[in-house]
């Protein structure tokens, strides 16, 4: 891979983001994982330097005014964003990067770095399979799910605005969808 790239994958919550990132590394470990910075509280499965670093208000807030995101946003009334740093040293370096953020994060990265970004949207087959898979992770609340279905459907409402959209049914031909557009804008 001699043109290093962000790909960026976004989607409604439960949409498959992080299973699909992982099985893509399982693949291609030659590809980097961003992990975030968030103030929520890990959820089980969520490992501190693995899948998030957790901050807290005051740490998150300070890292906004040292300009250590590339961006960040409120998801959820939690603070998330992109470490600017390692961005900075995966390109340096020549490699390529995958990263989960939400539609607001990635309308702002494809705008600070043109020519380097590839915007992904993730899609649930129905509403009826999306709402099952959130069920079926067991790490929401009620109240939780309705605001992330809430927030969703808002979300569904700015697919147009990504460079390609997969539709996340079956997940080995996700996958391949996913792969193909990886390889595609490698060369
Ligand atoms: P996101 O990271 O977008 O919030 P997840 O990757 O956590 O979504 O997926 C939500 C749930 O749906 C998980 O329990 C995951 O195992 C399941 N899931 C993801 N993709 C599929 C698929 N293609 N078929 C069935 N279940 C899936
Ligand atoms: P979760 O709490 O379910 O892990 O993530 C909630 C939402 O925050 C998801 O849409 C996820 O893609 C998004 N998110 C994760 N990291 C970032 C980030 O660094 N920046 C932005 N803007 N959104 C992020």
């Amino acid at each position: 891979m001699n043109s290093p790239k962000l790909f960026v994958l976004s989607s409604v919550a439960g949409g498959g983001k992080s299973t699909l990132i992982q099985k893509l590394r399982e693949r291609h470990p030659e590809i980097l994982f961003s992990i975030s910075c968030t103030t929520r509280a890990p959820r089980p499965g969520d490992k501190e330097g693995v899948t998030y670093f957790f901050l807290t208000k005051e740490e998150f807030e300070k890292g906004i005014a040292e300009s250590a995101f590339l961006e960040w946003a409120l998801v959820h009334d939690q603070y998330y964003g992109t470490p600017l740093k390692f961005i900075e040293e995966a390109f340096a370096n020549g490699s390529s990067v995958i990263m989960d953020i939400d539609v607001q994060g990635a309308k702002i990265i494809q705008e600070k770095l043109p020519g380097k970004i590839v915007t992904i949207f993730i899609l649930p087959p129905s509403e009826e399979e999306w709402e099952r898979r959130l069920r079926g992770r067991g790490t929401d609340s009620e109240e939780s799910i309705a605001k992330r279905m809430k927030n969703g459907k808002l979300e569904l409402e700015r697919q147009n605005e990504f460079d390609y959209k997969i539709v996340n049914d079956d997940l080995e031909k996700a996958l391949g969808e996913l792969e193909s557009i990886i390889l595609s804008n490698s060369k």
